[in-house]
C-alpha cells in the first residue's frame, strides 16, 4: 500500500445498549505487525452481552474501555512492518481472535486463548483494539490464510465460532459412528450441525426455542462439492415433549 492512512473512525461498546464511533489513529507497524484492510466483521454472543449490558469480566480478561470493538474480523493484508516470515500485502486472512504471548506452554500447544501472560494475552476487540473499523493492527502470528473459496464472511465466521465449536468437536471426536444433539441452533450451533455433518455424523437433530431459527435451520441445505445436503435430519420446536421426541 503506498499511503497508510494515519486515522480512522472506529466502533466501541460504552455499555447500556449503545454503540460509539470515536476517531483512532493508526500507528507506524512495529515488528512481526501486519495492517489489514478489514472487509467483514461478525458479532459474537459475547458482543451481544456487551452491548446489551454493563461490562462483564474482571482483570486481565475485561473489556478495555473504548477499544475499537468486534473479534471475528477477516480482511486483507495491506501494509507490513519489519520481520514477517509468512504474510505479505495482498494476503487475505482471518485474524485468530486472540493473541497470545507465544511462549507459555499454552500457546506452545496452540491454545492462545489460554495464554497464562496477564500482560501479553490480548483479545482483539477487548484488550487490543478489534475488527469493527476499516483498518485493523494485527501480529503476523494470530493470521491464519484464507482459502480462495471463501469469502471473507465466511472467514469471520471462523475467527470465533467456527473454530470454538470445532475445537469442542474435536475433543468428542465425532464421526460415522455418532448421533448428535444440538441445542439452540444460532450461528454456533448451525455451525456445530455444518461440522458435524462434514465429520459423517448419521443423524443430527436440532432443538431450538425461537420459531423463525426453526424455519431456517429446517430450509438451510449444505453444500459439499457439488452435492446439496440436508443440514439437520430433524429439527425440533422447543417443548416439554423434546425428550420424547428425540428418542422416537
Ligand atoms: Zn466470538
Ligand atoms: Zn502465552
Amino acid at each position: 500500500m503506498s499511503e497508510q492512512p494515519e486515522k480512522m473512525v472506529g466502533a466501541y461498546l460504552p455499555g447500556d445498549s449503545t454503540v460509539e464511533f470515536k476517531e483512532y489513529e493508526i500507528p507506524e507497524l512495529r515488528h512481526g505487525e501486519v495492517l489489514i484492510r478489514t472487509k467483514a466483521s461478525t458479532i459474537c454472543g459475547s458482543d451481544i452481552r456487551c452491548i446489551y449490558n454493563e461490562h462483564l469480566g474482571k482483570g486481565p480478561e475485561a473489556y478495555q474501555h473504548e477499544m475499537v470493538a468486534g473479534h471475528e474480523p477477516a480482511g486483507q493484508v495491506v501494509a507490513v512492518g519489519p520481520g514477517m516470515r509468512e504474510f505479505k500485502e495482498g494476503d487475505r486472512v482471518v485474524v485468530y481472535h486472540i493473541s497470545g504471548c507465544g511462549l507459555c506452554n499454552d500457546c506452545r500447544r496452540g491454545y492462545q486463548i489460554s495464554c497464562t501472560s496477564e500482560k501479553y494475552r490480548k483479545a482483539y476487540g477487548w484488550q487490543r483494539h478489534g475488527g469493527m473499523a476499516p483498518y485493523i493492527v494485527a501480529e503476523e502470528k494470530d493470521l491464519v490464510h484464507l482459502p480462495e473459496a471463501l469469502t471473507y464472511a465466511d472467514g469471520a465466521q471462523v475467527a470465533c465460532g467456527f473454530g470454538t465449536v470445532y475445537e469442542g468437536l474435536e475433543k468428542i471426536g465425532i464421526s460415522g459412528n455418532d448421533a448428535v444433539l444440538i441445542t439452540g441452533l444460532g450461528p454456533v450451533g448451525l455451525a456445530a450441525a455444518m461440522l458435524c455433518r462434514c465429520l459423517g455424523a448419521n443423524n443430527i437433530i436440532g432443538i431450538e426455542a425461537v420459531p423463525e431459527r426453526v424455519e431456517i435451520a429446517r430450509k438451510l441445505p449444505l453444500r459439499m462439492g457439488d452435492d446439496s445436503v440436508k443440514l439437520f435430519d430433524t429439527v425440533l420446536q422447543a417443548g416439554p415433549n423434546n425428550v420424547e421426541d428425540v428418542r422416537a
